[in-house]
């Protein structure tokens, strides 16, 4: 099923040349209206003629995390003030938040790519929507929100409430799809489970969009599993609208990225050179189409490969393989590099494991990891603990290179976020 046919299938050359049109013309607008694009221009004795063909986006700036911030709240703004009509930021840890404007072009298009990506899972007008994501200055709730209603579906915007409040909406209106936070996906299932709820049985609950924050394959079968639901892998960030920038489709073999709206390229982290194709670097994406903020070359930090070979549904956008992490997640702990997935993807391949755990760093470089068993299935007996921690500890010494202690916890004993899940406590002294 397509939304957009016509786009979703544009030849190569056809949607290349478009490409290269769209970038010369992005390129000219932020040469004439933002100062900090002028000054780089300058730097590099760049004109916005010197772009005559895709691989020319090599000649072009970056733009870092820290440069949306430095321009933060409206430095970027390619358009005048009274052009947009919309705000999202992004929050880091620290500081000042990245600030993206959007015009009601912006929103719409933003809109229409989410509507593309729901309709190539299966979404329809008949389908309820529960869109359980956090309203307000984070796009997951209302980019999604818009896109759904695009495509015409019921949409229910519960954002996180409680799960007895999402219980409720689910039951009486007969959801069939939900946009869903991995951490929280797990977390609910284990919620349904205590309350005697089968999801298969009791609930119309289909599929779900679940993204936003990195999560691994292991982590996808155990929600399928638990939900009885199919899960599509959803990739976006408020730098590129949020939602809506790569989606998995039916055959569900990688996401495709709307390439009409974004130009990618994937590059050596360190280096800044394109890698060659097929292999892991970092994804850095133009945006093609935008009007109040348009941006260049963004260093998403986000670790991933394009996939190999045409996709069985027949969209020429290529496919992106599951972000395998960020290049800022990764620790290092006792001078071994290690990603927070690696984790992950050991301890949800486990059938005693459950649905929550946290990556405790502390002292000089003590490594724990802490993870709730799972409710059925575990006789809590001490021995069987012990045997158990052991068995964990010596799986992720083989897997990390670094043997960390493993405290299991009864489950739905850790807490669990609002937003965005905290995977990693770092409070070492160094
Ligand atoms: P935000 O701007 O707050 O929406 O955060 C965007 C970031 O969330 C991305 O740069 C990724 O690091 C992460 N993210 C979003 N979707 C996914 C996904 N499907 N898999 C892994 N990470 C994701
Ligand atoms: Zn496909």
């Amino acid at each position: 099923m397509f939304w957009d046919q016509a786009s979703e299938t544009l030849s190569r050359p056809l949607l290349e040349r478009a490409q290269l049109a769209q970038l010369q013309e992005t390129v000219r607008r932020v040469a004439l209206s933002v100062p900090f694009y002028q000054q780089k221009f300058a730097s590099l004795g760049l004109k916005p003629e010197d772009i005559q063909s895709l691989a020319d986006v090599r000649r072009l700036p970056f733009t870092a995390n820290d440069d949306l911030r430095a321009h933060y709240p409206t430095g970027l703004l390619a358009v005048p003030l009274e052009e947009p009509v919309r705000l999202h930021t992004s929050s880091g840890t620290t500081g000042k938040p990245k600030a993206l404007l959007f015009t009601r072009k912006d929103i719409d298009q933003a809109a229409e790519l989410v509507a593309r990506s729901l309709v190539m899972t299966g979404v329809t007008r008949q389908d309820v929507f529960q869109n359980m994501m956090s309203y307000g200055l984070f796009t997951g709730g209302l980019m999604m929100h818009y896109g759904a209603e695009k495509v015409g579906c019921l949409v229910i915007p519960s954002g996180p409430g409680t799960s007895e409040r999402q219980l409720m909406l689910m039951q009486d209106f007969r959801t069939t799809v939900a946009h869903i936070l991995p951490s929280y996906a797990l977390y609910f299932a284990g919620f349904l489970e205590q309350r005697g709820i089968d999801p298969r049985r009791d609930l119309a609950w289909r599929k779900a969009f679940v993204g936003a924050e990195p999560y691994t394959e292991e982590t996808r079968q155990k929600i399928q599993q638990a939900l009885g639901i199919q899960v599509f892998n959803s990739y976006g960030l408020t730098e590129m609208n949020g939602p809506g920038v790569a989606f998995e489709c039916e055959h569900q073999c990688g996401m495709h990225l709307w390439e009409d709206h974004f130009l990618l390229e994937i590059i050596d982290p360190k280096t800044g050179e394109p890698v060659p194709e097929g292999q892991q670097g970092e994804l850095v994406l133009t945006t093609l189409k935008r009007e109040a903020m348009p941006i260049l070359r963004y260093r998403t930090r986000d670790i991933t490969r394009l996939l190999p070979g045409p996709c069985p549904c027949g969209r020429s956008h290529r496919r992106l393989d599951r972000i395998t992490g960020r290049s800022d997640d990764m620790l290092i702990v006792r001078g071994v590099n290690i990603f927070p997935q690696q984790i992950e993807r050991v301890l949800m391949a486990h059938p005693q494991i459950g649905r929550n755990y946290v990556i405790i760093l502390e002292g000089l470089d003590d490594l724990t990891v802490e993870v709730e068993l799972a409710a059925a299935g575990f006789d809590g007996d001490v021995e069987h603990v012990a045997a158990l921690q052991h068995h964990l500890a010596e799986k992720l010494k083989a897997e990390l290179w670094v043997r960390p202690k493993v405290n299991l916890v009864p489950a739905g004993s850790l807490p669990i976020a609002e937003g965005k899940a905290k995977r990693v406590i770092d409070k070492r002294s160094l």
